[in-house]
């Protein structure tokens, strides 16, 4: 009988931390391993079965993530960019599949997980959505049809808690128009507008962000020129399509060759 697939959540108490944990319980053939949480989290000590609303696994959450790599296959990783610095250090040294989901890293962060890919599988993406990552094609295409006559420009809302914008995945989006443009992100993009900014430049590509409530993450990519608008849209109606993804990956990722992988890759969307 083959073995079960062991699979540690980081950041385990948070919402997608949650989501991560149900799914992998809920899937045959995968267990759940462990989980962490930042020292100080009222998490701390529980049984995970506890904190996801099912009888006891008889595995409690813990705050020393070393002892956890050491016994996973895989590790998923929804929780800040500085604990994503830390965790991905300790999967390059376990050598567990690792798929990383946090967003707003700066580029000393993402240069810390692209070093741990050149030792173990990490697969990373700011959306592990299967729409999302459609989406992204879409956008591509879109911006390749059409000239810099239509603007672009990507709307995102997410609930009242999130702390990093415009969201990873509006940023995601707005390469792949860039991408599909030729051009830089970072030459053309406007991320928030306020006062007297005047007319709008043309083949800017620009963010709007809304933030309320329970939204789980809605993004629209808008080409609008004089006569028409084209929308593209993706909204999640919870926050399971993203564990699944996750999941998705782990699975995925085993007895692969060490190397940064992302979404696109696992779901069979790469060019
Ligand atoms: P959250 O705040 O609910 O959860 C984060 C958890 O990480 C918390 O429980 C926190 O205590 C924990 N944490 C912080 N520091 C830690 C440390 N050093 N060690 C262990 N745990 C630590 O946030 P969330 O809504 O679950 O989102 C988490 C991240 O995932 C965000 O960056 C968000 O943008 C991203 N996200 C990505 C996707 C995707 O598909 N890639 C989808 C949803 C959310």
């Amino acid at each position: 009988m083959t073995p079960p697939f062991r699979v540690a959540v980081v950041g385990c108490a948070g919402r997608m931390g949650r989501m991560n944990l149900t799914t992998i319980h809920a899937t045959e053939g995968c267990v759940v391993a462990g989980g962490s949480d930042q020292p100080g989290s009222p998490a701390i000590g529980a049984d995970i079965g506890g904190l996801i609303g099912v009888d006891p696994l008889g595995v409690t959450v813990t705050d020393d993530p070393v002892e956890l790599f050491a016994q996973a296959d895989a590790v998923i990783d929804f929780t800040t960019p500085e604990a994503t610095r830390r965790h991905a250090g300790l999967a390059a040294q376990a050598e567990v599949v690792y798929v990383v989901g946090t967003t707003g890293l700066a580029p000393e962060d993402q240069a810390v997980v692209e070093q741990a890919a050149i030792q173990t599988v990490v697969i990373q993406s700011a959306n592990m959505s299967l729409g999302v990552n459609l989406l992204q094609i879409l956008t591509e295409q879109v911006a390749k049809a059409l000239d810099a006559d239509y603007d672009i420009e990507i709307v995102e809302m997410h609930h009242r808690h999130k702390v990093d914008s415009p969201s990873g995945t509006a940023l995601m989006l707005g390469q792949a128009a860039a991408a599909g443009r030729g051009v830089n992100l970072d030459d053309v993009a406007c991320r928030a507008r306020d006062g007297q900014v005047g007319a709008r430049p043309r083949g800017e590509i620009g963010f709007a962000t809304l933030r309320g409530g329970d939204v789980p993450g809605e993004h629209s990519v808008i080409f609008a020129t004089e006569g028409e608008r084209l929308e593209l849209s993706h909204k999640a109606g919870s926050r399971e399509i993203f564990a699944k993804g996750a999941l998705k990956a782990a699975l995925w990722g085993r007895g692969r060759h060490p190397g940064l992988y992302s979404m696109r890759d696992v779901l069979g969307l790469a060019d």
